[in-house]
């Protein structure tokens, strides 16, 4: 049994005559407590580049530096500044998906495109991430069901949740590892996007939460690699607008699998394009 609270009003009217109102606000305090949380964690996330910020721009300015070395604080305050973008990027990006009507079913957008776009960012965001270790990630796209499909959407929102989770693969994973993410029909109308990873894994206790805003499993894994926490509730709201469906599956020490899976009144061939089948 839950703990209830009650908000209680006791009301006069006409002579002598009291009514006593009574309303459950347990609802209420659950979500204000929710958007305190919510405040906190922005504040947090914004102040600590922030403050970093100021003691980079406080050593600039007491210490009389060689040029060498005030180009290196130089690019670490750029760092900074990028991160706070991100996060208030990521921000605006949630706030929009939660303030305006789902995408509807007449903008179709070429799921190949989309597909070719991510792979693209995989390769470069790969280049980085394996930059230091100097080892590669094997990275394998199967996409060929993809070619000749259109999924109706939003353009910027499917890139960016498919984009996500292709990222998130790639952040994780550690060089030398491999990512394959693959486009399929399945046998009941509907298509699957996946993406498979051989990095960390996620403990189990930790899958029903990833979608919160800010949660992150590793703090400061997320941070070195860039994160906001905030991707997958990004690709949580956009799966919901376009009445698809999130699955989180992951090992810990073998690796994670995310998939996407589409309604089939979301799925059309593309006109002039050969029949798609199911494997
Ligand atoms: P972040 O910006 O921190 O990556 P996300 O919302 O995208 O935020 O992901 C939330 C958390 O889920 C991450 O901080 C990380 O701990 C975990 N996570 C997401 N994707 C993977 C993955 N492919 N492998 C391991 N952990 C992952």
């Amino acid at each position: 049994s839950r703990p209830v609270r009650l908000s209680v009003h006791l009301h006069a009217y006409g002579e002598g005559r009291r009514l006593l109102l009574s309303r459950d606000v347990t609802a209420l305090d659950q979500a204000d407590a929710m958007r305190r949380d919510f405040v906190a964690n922005v504040s947090h996330e914004i102040r600590t580049p922030l403050t970093v910020l100021s003691g980079f721009i406080e050593t600039l300015q007491t210490l009389n530096l060689e040029p060498q070395e005030r180009q290196h604080y130089l690019s670490l305050m750029a760092q900074q500044g990028s991160r706070m973008q991100t996060v208030v990027n990521d921000l605006l990006t949630l706030s929009r998906l939660e303030g305006s009507p789902a995408p509807g079913l007449n903008d179709w957008q070429p799921v190949g495109a989309l597909l070719q776009h991510c792979e693209q960012e995989a390769l470069a965001l790969s280049n980085v991430v394996t930059a230091h270790s100097g080892r590669r990630h094997q990275i394998h796209f199967d996409v060929s069901h993809a070619l000749g499909m259109d999924l109706a959407g939003s353009h910027s929102e499917l890139q960016s949740a498919l984009s996500n989770l292709i990222s998130n693969a790639v952040r994780y994973t550690p060089g030398g590892g491999s990512i394959q993410v693959a486009w399929r029909v399945l046998p009941d109308g509907r298509a699957e996007f996946e993406v498979r990873d051989t990095g960390p894994g996620i403990a189990p206790e930790h899958i029903p939460r990833l979608t919160e805003r800010f949660y992150r499993v590793d703090r400061s894994r997320s941070r070195e690699t860039g994160g906001t926490g905030l991707g997958l509730a990004i690709v949580k709201h956009v799966v919901q607008r376009h009445g698809a469906q999130l699955l989180i599956e992951s090992s810990l020490g073998v690796g994670s699998r995310f998939a996407i899976t589409f309604p089939a009144n979301r799925l059309r061939r593309a006109a002039g394009a050969l029949p798609v089948t199911a494997p």
